[in-house]
């Protein structure tokens, strides 16, 4: 029997609960909101292979994270299904003690073929990226050649999989796919999935992000609403991101996660490892704290335990409650190194 793992709290009394892991910066869609391809052309540098931590140094920082409070860990990246080899790691992962909770996100463009070896390998959950039904509008949004109906087939492929329901995320940028909220509405209305709408947020410093370019979640509401009468419901447990809403014809739920204008900072357990092992403790930071070059210079796993629980325990967090004209241009972490 494992023993009961202790609380970290940072300086607002919050809890660490949740880790996620980026496990590549690459990806092979170039999203207006977080890959820009002028920016993410040919020429830019990702990390190398060496750079990148290998599974078992996932697995042992995975295992650190849990012994200090977290259940939850969510795969992510980049695109973590570009990862060779990405349903040994979940397996990995998946048989550590103490984990409630293993999922990941993906733009399900390879999601199709992978679904049931996810599954088998012990991944719990799956959240799918799509932000349009139409494909001129997706091909906008993810200045790739994949068709929407790759996306839908990775769905469906997850869902067989016993991967049901899918969460499904869609970014909502003003004028570039605002006129996609109610098709994706009415195609998920029913399915079981739960489709979730989230504000455009300013990450990074690469995606021109601008507050006239939010749709917020309350117009996100209000057209839904307009169209099929809306409920919210109560939250799942605290802390939940999403606001939850049902259809009041039974048709199932939605959710809208209003990270600008209704800020979550207050119960925001989530901790982020990049891919090259540096651990952030807000998605908006410009910094992080290398947990790879002490693991790799043998530090035990008391020390890394140690140098985590110091940097959770001075956490003061809370960009989204501070964001200003001032604070985005400040230097941020890219998107696609700390995975959302
Ligand atoms: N490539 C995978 C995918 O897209 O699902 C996983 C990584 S992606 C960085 C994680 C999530 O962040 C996606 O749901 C994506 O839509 C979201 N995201 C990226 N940039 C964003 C932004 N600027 N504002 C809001 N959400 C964003
Ligand atoms: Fe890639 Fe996901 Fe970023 Fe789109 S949101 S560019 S799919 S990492
Ligand atoms: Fe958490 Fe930072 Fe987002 Fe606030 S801004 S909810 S502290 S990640």
């Amino acid at each position: 029997m494992s023993a009961t793992p202790a609380r970290t709290l940072d300086r607002l009394g919050r809890p660490l609960g949740d880790l996620r892991i980026s496990v590549t910066d690459r990806c092979n869609f170039r999203c207006v909101y977080c890959m820009p391809r002028e920016v993410f052309g040919p020429d830019f540098e990702f990390l190398s292979r060496s750079e990148l931590l290998s599974f078992e140094e996932i697995r042992r920082l995975a295992r650190i994270f849990i012994g200090l409070g977290v259940d939850k860990i969510r795969l992510t990246g980049g695109e973590p299904l570009l990862r060779k080899e990405i349903g040994q790691l979940v397996e990995m992962l998946s048989s550590l003690d103490g984990l409630d909770d293993l999922t990941m996100t993906t733009n399900a463009s390879l999601l199709a073929r992978k679904a049931q070896a996810l599954r088998a390998a012990g991944l719990q959950r799956i959240t799918v990226s799509l932000d349009a039904l139409d494909d001129n509008v997706f091909r906008r949004m993810s200045d790739v050649k994949v068709p929407v109906a790759t996306v839908l087939a990775g769905i469906r492929g997850a869902a067989e999989a016993g991967l049901h329901p899918v969460k499904v995320n869609m970014v909502v940028k003003r004028g570039a796919n605002e006129d996609q909220i109610l098709p994706l509405a009415e195609y998920f209305r029913g399915s079981g999935h739960i489709l979730r709408f989230i504000e455009f947020m300013d990450v990074g410093n690469s995606n021109g992000w601008r507050m006239a370019d939010v749709v917020t979640a309350r117009e996100i509401r209000d057209r839904i609403d307009e169209r099929w009468s809306l409920e919210p419901l109560d939250p799942n447990y605290t802390g939940e991101v999403a606001s939850r809403y049902r259809y009041r014809d039974g048709a199932g739920e939605i959710g809208i996660i209003a990270s600008v204008t209704r800020p979550f900072c207050s119960t925001c357990t989530r901790a982020r490892l990049t891919a090259n092992g540096e651990f952030f403790t807000c998605l908006f930071s410009g910094r992080g704290h290398d947990l790879r070059g002490a693991l790799r210079e043998g530090a035990s796993d008391a020390e890394l335990a140690d140098r985590i629980r110091s940097v959770w325990q001075g956490r003061v967090d809370r960009y989204s409650e501070l964001r200003s004209e001032a604070t985005v241009p400040l230097p941020k972490v890219e998107m696609s190194r700390i995975g959302g």
